[in-house]
């Protein structure tokens, strides 16, 4: 059987691999750079491993307690030095990305201490982290108080509502790299870095914090090599690998890191304590790979954001420019687009392949989410998913394949549904 054969198959039309085929070869020189990006960033990983002795016995899980864990304070040396941090905490204790944020948050402001964020609204799930949506435990009850200022119409830091913002209470500045469920355009590591320059320039004291969700080894320097004083993440997305069966990351200054260690398990306890479980192999080889991983689903978001561009949707990343995350948001301006795009994707999967997405009340979130998942981690999206809340302007997030030419077949599935309901043309 050739290709073409098997794609029709599995439910691929013939004018729909075309389509892909031609969108394809248009690729090539995109494609070469973020290959070249993942061998800077596999070199990078690799040299944290060789410099900190990884050795087998950092595999081995520990109980109870987990004094003396050596395969967990490895671990969290090769972060920091993939990082070029101080300090990590990297924990399967930290459920998720939420989770690394709040315990970042909490765990370096106290009553009184106020939290700006200079990227506008954070993620939708740390409005109840924040209080911003009023909830149980916030930090809002504990009387840290929230500003905020927006990114300017063209997506730029405004460094005079910055100013303006700063006062005597502002104890930590938060930024979001990624987008998130908005659409705006994703911050490079390097503008970060210059609005970190601008708000030490005011006040060296504020804990810069980038929530550095979806942006792990997109480019070949983090927020931590541009002066952010905390970066997190979550390992079910890019820096697990795919690997990882849960838990997140802290990496940056000593002080703010061992912060977190005590808010995370206990005031005197702080890293002394936290068993493996024998989780710590999935968490170093999902680290490995996790350069390579996240260059496939880079690939995978170029590849979708130009067969719908060309197709006549809005997307954001647009064909051509650079990627600071591997998120690709897709407007389709109904309902039934984005609960279309999410069958596809779901349809493609290696995992419940045969279950078909609904829009759901999720927990966190302010309107019903569909969620298209067929993972072999619950919720990884590293690997090939999709997500859109159901509310204008009827955006679909795409992320994720944990191999490149996974995320091809997704997203020519995807395409598939799209114009068998209807929604999407084939340029003839
Ligand atoms: C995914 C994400 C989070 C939250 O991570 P969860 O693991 O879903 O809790 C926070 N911020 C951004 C930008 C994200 O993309």
């Amino acid at each position: 059987m050739n290709l073409e054969t098997i794609y029709e198959s599995m439910g691929i039309s013939s004018a729909v691999y075309a389509y892909g085929k031609k969108t394809e070869e248009a690729l090539k020189e995109r494609f070469r750079a973020i290959d070249e990006n993942a061998e800077y960033n596999q070199l990078k990983v690799l040299h944290a491993m060789q410099k900190c002795r990884v050795s087998d016995i950092h595999f081995a899980g520990t109980s109870g307690y987990g004094y003396n864990d050596l395969g967990r304070d490895t671990l969290e040396a090769v972060y920091a030095e993939t990082f070029h941090a101080e300090a990590a905490l990297v924990r399967p204790q930290i459920t998720c990305g939420t989770h690394a944020l709040a315990v970042a948050l909490a765990a370096n402001l106290r009553p009184g201490d106020e939290l700006l964020a200079v990227s506008g609204k954070p993620y939708d799930t740390l409005e109840e982290v924040i209080g911003i949506r009023p909830s149980n435990g916030s930090l809002a009850e504990y009387g840290v108080t929230y500003r905020q200022v927006n990114l300017l119409p063209d997506d730029r830091f405004d460094l005079e509502g910055i100013r303006a913002a700063m006062n005597g209470h502002t104890k930590m500045v938060h930024i979001q790299r990624s987008k998130g469920y908005q659409t705006r355009r994703t911050l490079s590591v390097s503008e970060i870095g210059k609005a970190i320059d601008f708000v030490k320039s005011l006040n060296p004291d504020v804990i810069c914090m980038v929530d550095n969700c979806y942006g792990e080894f997109v480019e070949r320097i983090e927020p931590t090599d541009a002066g952010a004083d905390l970066c997190v993440g979550s390992l079910i997305k890019n820096p697990g690998g795919g690997l990882a069966p849960t838990g997140g990351y802290i990496v940056g200054k000593n002080t703010y890191v061992e912060n977190c260690a005590y808010r995370l398990t206990s005031p005197g306890l702080g890293k002394e304590v936290g068993a493996t479980m024998g989780l710590m192999q999935s968490f170093y080889q999902g680290l490995f790979l996790a350069p390579t991983v996240t260059a496939g689903a880079l690939k995978g978001a170029v590849f979708a954001a130009n067969i719908y561009e060309k197709l006549g949707f809005d997307v954001l990343p647009d064909g051509q420019e650079s990627r600071h995350d591997i998120i690709q948001a897709i407007t389709f301006g109904t309902p039934e687009g984005v609960i279309e795009f999410c069958k596809g994707i779901q349809a493609a999967a290696p995992v419940d392949s045969f279950v078909e997405p609904k829009p759901w009340a999720m927990p966190g979130y302010d309107s019903d989410v569909i969620m298209a998942a067929g993972a072999f981690v619950q919720g990884s999206s590293i690997e090939l998913s999709a997500d859109g809340p159901i509310k204008p302007p009827y955006a679909v997030y795409f992320q994720g394949g944990l191999t490149w030419d996974h995320a091809r077949f997704g997203i020519l599935m995807s395409l598939q549904k799209l114009t068998e309901a209807g929604i999407a043309k084939l340029p003839a």
